[in-house]
């Protein structure tokens, strides 16, 4: 049996005392005390609608309260005698229940409302599955998460290492190593032929980072924060966690995936504080062009306040020569620009967590006091390792390209043979969106569906924003074999 704690928010009341209610040892759930009536009914519909005492995850409750109380619970492990525990406590007859008060501890509000990225726990789930398909001779192709199958270029795992004995042991300057951010200004001008500064570079523990900083800088209640949908689900959590107005900026399929200036600037007002944008973007592959992203920044003239983050960490995957335009080559919003970039794509270093971030010079104060208060400074080896990636040799890089581009295709190719499946060629990234429309299937149910019954892990659309329901997300960093049958498990199950 397993042992679960859970709180129980109904609505979006946030309890200060609950009574946490246990049942033998198997099942746990803390409720206030008000609100334990409602509970009671809850957990009796759940009994009755479904379950049916068989196995199950004893998953009580989503903690996001915005989610209505209906979609509480599911396949409650035990859960027959839990409704009997709750009505017996609401009915004052305590029996077979040990019962205490606890103090619960109390978050700021902000806590309600983040969200996270569902990548990391298909991840988790596609490795809790392993043992069960590898039972009946089956392995888990992961087509989930978004992280290079290349292993950090040999060069950069030795600088780390020399770096490490060469006693790089201590804390280095918040925003991280002159040489490092000098040579990330190298690699600006180098890609985009602009020339920043050193001086407006801030190493950052990972891509990440950069958009946890920007939105923490700008978001609060009453501001506007413009974002891609379907886009990057960490964008759409942080705003909700200030507290600031999350408004999509709509990335369609029929703009090949880029998104339209005219429509973005539609979207912007007096209250917009912060425009994010993601070109080469994740989850579609959509690479947006000059034109397009032109017209926005001639209409942002007429919004001097709105600052703009530019998301380029996929800059240099794209395929055919497709131009990535950065957002630092419009000198009239360089005041105002964030730039995200960092190593975990371009180098296949996800895991070192090392991101860099082009600052405004206005902005800059507060990202380098940031750092010193939450990180200090990313850890100096990987620092040297940053070196040693940017100015090393980039063969890796392209090997690395070429091979992302021969998948690419299989994956467009394969998935078009799919019934009621249509795939536009990503045109950067390493994904593809698939559209899934004319299977009739809800995307989450059948990314479900196929990991659990198929162990292929793919991500449903709706996890990149409510404009990404019809669509799938393929990401093609794995090998083509695994990619040939991951295909051919999806036929299998759509046609079945
Ligand atoms: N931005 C985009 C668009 C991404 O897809 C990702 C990772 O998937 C990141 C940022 C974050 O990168 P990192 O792993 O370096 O934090």
């Amino acid at each position: 049996m397993k042992l679960v704690s859970e709180r129980i928010r109904i609505g979006k009341e946030r309890p200060t005392e609950v009574t946490q209610v246990m049942v033998g040892c198997a099942l746990t759930f803390a409720v206030t005390a008000e609100r334990f009536p409602q509970v009671c009914r809850i957990i009796g519909s759940v009994e009755g609608a479904n379950v049916n005492g068989a196995s199950g995850h004893a998953a009580i409750v989503r903690r996001r309260t915005r989610r209505p109380v209906g979609e509480i619970g599911c396949q409650l492990k035990g859960a027959s005698q839990l409704a009997q525990a709750a009505i017996a406590r609401h009915e004052g007859r305590i029996a077979n229940v040990e019962r205490q008060v606890v103090p619960m501890i109390k978050t700021i509000a902000g806590f309600d409302r983040i969200g996270e990225e569902n990548a990391f726990a298909v991840l988790a789930r596609a490795a809790e599955l392993t043992p069960h398909f590898e039972a009946k001779g089956m392995d888990v192709i992961n087509l989930g998460i978004g992280q290079p199958d290349f292993p950090t270029p040999e060069h950069i795992v030795e600088a780390a290492v020399k770096a490490l004995r060469d006693g790089h042991h201590g804390y280095t300057p918040a925003t991280g190593i002159l040489p490092l951010r000098e040579a990330v200004a190298q690699r600006t001008l180098d890609t985009t032929g602009v020339e920043v500064s050193p001086e407006r570079v801030c190493i950052m523990p990972g891509g990440k980072v950069t958009m946890f900083a920007a939105i923490l800088m700008m978001g609060e209640p009453g501001a506007e924060i413009c974002y891609p949908d379907p886009g990057f689900p960490i964008y759409r959590s942080m705003i909700e966690f200030t507290g600031a107005t999350p408004v999509p900026i709509p990335v369609r399929e029929e703009n090949g995936f880029a998104f339209s200036g005219e429509e973005a600037l539609s979207l912007v007002n007096d209250k917009t504080r912060l425009i994010i944008l993601n070109s080469p973007a994740n989850p579609t592959g959509g690479v947006t062009p000059r034109a397009e992203i032109a017209k926005l920044v001639a209409g942002l003239e007429a919004f001097p306040n709105a600052v703009i983050m530019s998301d380029e960490i996929y800059d240099v995957m794209t395929y055919n020569d497709v131009e990535h335009v950065s957002l630092l080559q419009f000198p009239e919003i360089r005041d105002r620009l964030i730039v995200l970039n960092g190593w975990s794509k371009t180098w296949a270093m996800t895991g070192w967590r090392m991101g860099w971030s082009i600052w405004p010079d206005a902005l800059f104060e507060n990202v380098r006091k940031l750092a010193v208060n939450a990180w200090s400074c990313v850890n100096a080896p990987s620092q040297y390792a940053g070196i040693a990636a940017i100015e090393g040799p980039q063969d890796a890089v392209t090997d690395m390209m070429t091979a992302f581009d021969r998948r690419r295709k299989l994956v467009v190719e394969r998935a078009n043979t799919l019934p009621g499946v249509s795939c536009a060629t990503p045109k950067g990234a390493f994904y593809a969106f698939p559209n899934i429309s004319g299977t009739g299937r809800k995307a989450k149910e059948l990314a479900s569906e196929l990991l659990e019954q198929q162990g292929v892990a793919t991500i449903g659309g709706p996890d990149f924003g409510i404009l990404g329901e019809g669509y799938i997300r393929l990401s093609y960093a794995n090998s083509e074999d695994n990619i040939s049958r991951a295909l051919d498990r999806i036929a299998t199950h759509l046609e079945g």
